[in-house]
This record gives C-alpha cells, sequence and structure tokens, in this order.
C-alpha cells in the first residue's frame, strides 16, 4: 500500500511537471511559432527538463522508464496546445525509442543520457524517390572500411536542420533486394548535410522539409542493429510507437479546437438578441456532434497503448497490432479535420482570423498525407480485412 501511493505521488509530480512545461512555452508560442514558422526549440528543452523527452527511456539512462499510455498521454496533451510541436516530440520519442529497442548501451549513454538527455532526435526515412511509400527507399549506403557513407536525398524530415540526431533509414551496401534496409543513427553535426526551408499550408513550426545526406560519413558504432535488419525495425522499431504518438496529436488538436470553439460560443453574445452563440441550437447540435467524435479517441488510444506496453514488456513484436494502430490513426487525422472544420463553421469570421482555430485546420491537413497517407492506410485494412497481404515490398521493385 504504502510503495502504491508513494508511485502515485511519483506519477503525480510527472504529470505536474509535464503540464508545467506546456503551459510555460508550448501553449503560449503556439501562434508566434506558427506565424514566423520558428521552431519551438524551447518548448523541448522544457519538456526535456521535465524529463518528458525521455519517457520510454529507462532511467539508468535518463529516463522515466514509463510507457505508451504515458507517450500517448503526453503527444495529446502537448498536441492539444501545438501540433508542432506534438509532431517534433513524437517524431524524437519514435527516434529514441527505435535506439531503446534496437540500439546497444553505448548508443543509448551518447544519444538518450548524454546533455542530461536534451539531445532532440528524429526519423528521416520518407524519400523523394518513393514518396508516400516511406518504407522503401532507392538510396543505399556504401562502404568505407568497416564504416558507412551516406547518400540520400530524404522528402520530409521533421526538425530538419534542427534535429541532434537523425535516424534514418537506407539500404545496406550491396543491398541483395528492396527488403536489405539498414538504419543509422547521424549525428546532426555531420558534415554533408543538407536541410532545405520548410514552407508549408500548416504545422508550420516543426520544420518538416526535405533534407539531405550528401557524403556523409557514419562510424560503425553508430550502426543500428544488425545489417539487413531494417525491415525488422520499420515494423516492430519505427510503426507502432509513431502511430500510436501520431494519432494522440492529432486527438489532441481535436480537443483543443472544440474546447476554443465552445469557449468562443459561450462567450460572444448577439447584443441585438442578447443571447449568445451557445444559444442557437444550430451551433450546439454542430458542437455536440464535435464531442461525439471527439470521445472516440480516447478510450482506442489506451486501449491500444496499453496492448503495446504489454507487448514490449513481454519482449513480443508490437507489429502484432499494427492494422490497429493505422486504423486509429486514420480515425483520429479524419476527427480532427471534421471537428476543426465544425468549430470553424460555429466561430464564423472570429475563428476565420488568424489564430488557434484556423491555425489547428490548417494544422490537421497534415494528418491526413502523414505515412501512411489515410489513402494508403485505408488500403492497408481493406487488404487485411479481405486476408490479402499488404505487399510494402513487391515483386517487379528495384
Ligand atoms: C508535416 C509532415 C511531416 C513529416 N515528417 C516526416 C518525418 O519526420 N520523417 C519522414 O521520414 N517522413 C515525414 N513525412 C513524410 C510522410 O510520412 C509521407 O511520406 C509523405 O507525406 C508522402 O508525401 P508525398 O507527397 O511524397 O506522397 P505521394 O506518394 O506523392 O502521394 C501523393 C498522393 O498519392 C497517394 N498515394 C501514394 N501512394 C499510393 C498508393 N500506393 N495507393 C494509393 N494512393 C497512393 C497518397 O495518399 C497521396 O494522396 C512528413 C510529411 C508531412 C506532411
Amino acid at each position: 500500500m504504502a510503495n502504491d501511493n508513494l508511485a502515485r505521488k511519483i506519477n503525480e509530480d510527472v504529470y505536474s511537471r509535464l503540464d508545467a512545461a506546456i503551459e510555460a512555452t508550448v501553449k503560449i508560442d503556439a501562434d508566434r511559432n506558427d506565424q514566423e514558422g520558428r521552431f519551438p526549440r524551447e518548448n523541448l528543452k522544457t519538456l526535456a527538463e521535465a524529463g518528458w523527452t525521455g519517457v520510454l527511456n529507462e532511467p539508468r539512462f535518463g529516463g522515466l522508464g514509463l510507457g505508451h499510455v504515458d507517450f500517448a498521454e503526453a503527444a495529446y496533451r502537448i498536441g492539444q496546445a501545438d501540433a508542432s510541436t506534438g509532431l517534433v516530440y513524437v517524431m524524437h520519442v519514435g527516434a529514441a525509442q527505435t535506439i531503446n529497442l534496437f540500439g546497444n548501451d553505448d548508443q543509448k549513454e551518447r544519444w538518450l543520457k548524454a546533455s542530461s538527455g536534451a539531445l532532440l532526435g528524429t526519423y528521416s526515412t520518407s524519400e523523394r524517390a518513393t514518396g508516400g511509400h516511406w518504407w522503401y527507399n532507392l538510396s543505399e549506403a556504401a562502404r568505407d572500411g568497416e564504416n558507412y557513407v551516406l547518400n540520400a536525398e530524404k522528402s520530409f524530415t521533421t526538425s530538419s536542420g534542427q534535429a541532434d540526431f537523425y535516424v534514418v533509414q537506407t539500404r545496406t551496401p550491396g543491398a541483395k533486394d528492396q527488403t536489405d534496409i539498414i538504419f543509422f543513427i547521424v549525428d546532426g553535426k555531420s558534415e554533408g548535410i543538407e536541410s532545405k526551408p520548410w514552407n508549408a499550408l500548416g504545422v508550420r513550426a516543426n520544420h518538416s522539409g526535405p533534407i539531405r545526406y550528401n557524403n556523409v560519413k557514419v562510424q560503425k558504432r553508430d550502426r543500428l542493429g544488425a545489417e539487413g535488419q531494417g525491415k525488422e525495425i520499420i515494423y516492430d522499431g519505427v510503426s507502432p510507437v509513431y502511430l500510436i504518438g501520431l494519432g494522440s496529436v492529432w486527438e489532441g488538436v481535436a480537443r483543443g479546437v472544440l474546447n476554443a470553439a465552445v469557449a468562443h460560443t459561450k462567450s460572444f453574445v448577439h447584443k441585438d438578441r442578447n443571447k449568445s452563440l451557445s444559444d442557437y441550437q444550430a451551433v450546439r447540435q454542430e458542437l455536440g456532434a464535435a464531442k461525439v467524435l471527439v470521445e472516440t479517441l480516447r478510450p482506442w488510444r489506451l486501449e491500444l497503448a496499453a496492448k503495446l506496453d504489454e507487448l514490449w514488456r513481454a519482449g513480443k513484436p508490437q507489429s502484432e497490432i499494427l492494422i490497429a494502430l493505422t486504423e486509429f490513426k486514420v480515425h483520429a487525422a479524419e476527427v480532427a479535420n471534421k471537428v476543426a472544420s465544425a468549430a470553424l463553421t460555429v466561430t464564423g469570421g472570429y475563428g476565420y482570423h488568424r489564430g488557434p482555430i484556423e491555425r489547428s485546420f490548417r494544422d490537421a491537413r497534415a494528418a491526413i498525407a502523414m505515412g501512411p497517407s489515410n489513402v494508403i492506410a485505408r488500403d492497408w485494412i481493406g487488404k487485411s480485412l479481405v486476408g490479402l497481404p499488404l505487399e510494402l515490398f513487391y515483386e517487379g521493385g528495384e
């Protein structure tokens, strides 16, 4: 009992540190960062000081040692305040978790524990050559003695030009086929990294622009897992944590924009009738329908995240629930878009002005495109429904 109470107290402290970090930076800077396309570095610094960038890392490497339920809750709370910071956070925790699962102690020491856990990581997988088929790379590493040389043109990488390390996916030198994939941890300060500016409709602060790796030298000690282990890393390292995190951010965006719409409709009064917008039944219908959509996400998130924790602790592959995670991502993306649209409807010209409501509307569009895009994802879900293989790596591919 005493131990339970202590655990609850520690958990409460950890969550109050998270909320304080969100209040102190993420919330305050969201509109400015969006308008100026300013990377939310200080938000990540505050989250790191609160311990939350190391949410899944082991305590011996400076982490909180928590699970996916907590990670997803953090992504949801951050997303509620700012989608850009939410995505930077998810890519970072995802990159760190890939190291947790497939890295060695030396890598955890240098990339996760170093600088008191303040190093920022991200995923760099998608390539211009293969677009939304982000698991399928045409780039191929070369050998440099026992080390490697990386040449790749990546089309989108969140935190590009800002990250301290990139978890990069490419083909193994002399790859025997398309599934012969290798992962590296690439130091963000390496010579030959060239990142291009990010100017987009939404999530304008998260620097998700193109990045090139031109003859970037990578030491053997920064190879993640074994040569050829990349396909397993895609399924069991990158995808599960990314999908639960991504869906949680969009759930946060949906909840945040609904709250903003409710606040406005309650406070704005038509003086001719002395009625607030929320006094109109038509407005309440819109809000009610949006609320029902938002409420579908929380129990699903908790169930999937708990299952991820169970599989992780049991040492089983988390890709067991890949399709369910994909369904959650698709639904969260659609809910965020529908709820942001309803919020714009009920807030009229007020919502249309630059600010949190129109920002959420623009941000939510990224949810549809981000891999697997909702179009591709629905095809995966349909294939699994009728018993067909996903065929991510197909015959005839280069
Ligand atoms: C904000 C943002 C952040 C991102 N962050 C990262 C990151 O950190 N790391 C990273 O590696 N990548 C990242 N990406 C890339 C993302 O995951 C996708 O790979 C990318 O958006 C695909 O875009 P594309 O235009 O190249 O796709 P395209 O392949 O050109 O897709 C165009 C359209 O065709 C459809 N389509 C494509 N293939 C098929 C198919 N087989 N069947 C049916 N329809 C299909 C798509 O759904 C889409 O509607 C990010 C993207 C965005 C927008």
